[in-house]
């Protein structure tokens, strides 16, 4: 069992990774074209695929997220069509214009896995339990990885 939360903080984090994973190809597409001519077409293909398959993970994310993707999708096949110039020129722009908004995305969106002493999966703190079982979503952990920390009252004094 997976809390919607974490559930939703992958599919997040995988549109993050499309929105990446299209700028670069494009960014590697221009960088081809001013030297590698013949390798610009996979770039771009690689950016189409990763443009239409990050759309339709954003779809279920919202506007903030579809604004890469989207692009990328029209940018690409764009390029593909256009003249080398008009290509590079092109694909100056759209690396110009979002590498801002692909870095807030990450820096306001993308998360990386919880702590070792958190549950992986739905971010339950860990410590001072019996048993290496997540008793919020029953997810196994290695009690290893969980600092030992004994309660406040474990000193035997009382007043
Ligand atoms: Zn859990």
């Amino acid at each position: 069992m997976r809390s919607a939360a974490a559930i939703r903080q992958k599919r997040i984090n995988l549109a993050c990774g499309y929105a990446l994973g299209g700028y670069l190809c494009v960014t590697a597409a221009w960088l081809a074209i001013l030297v590698i001519p013949g390798l610009a077409l996979f770039c771009l293909i690689g950016a189409v695929v990763a443009g239409f398959v990050g759309t339709l993970r954003a779809l279920l994310l919202g506007v903030r997220f579809l604004l890469i993707p989207v692009t990328t999708l029209i940018y690409a096949p764009l390029s593909f069509i256009s003249s080398l110039d008009i290509a590079l020129g092109l694909g100056l722009l759209y690396s110009a214009a979002t590498a801002a908004p692909l870095y807030l995305l990450f820096k306001n969106h993308f998360a990386k896995r919880p702590p070792p002493w958190l549950c992986q999966d739905c971010g339950y703190p860990l410590l001072g339990l019996d048993r290496p079982l997540c008793p919020e979503c029953g997810r196994p952990f290695d009690p290893g990885r969980v600092p030992k920390i004994i309660p406040a009252n474990a000193t035997g004094k009382s007043t």
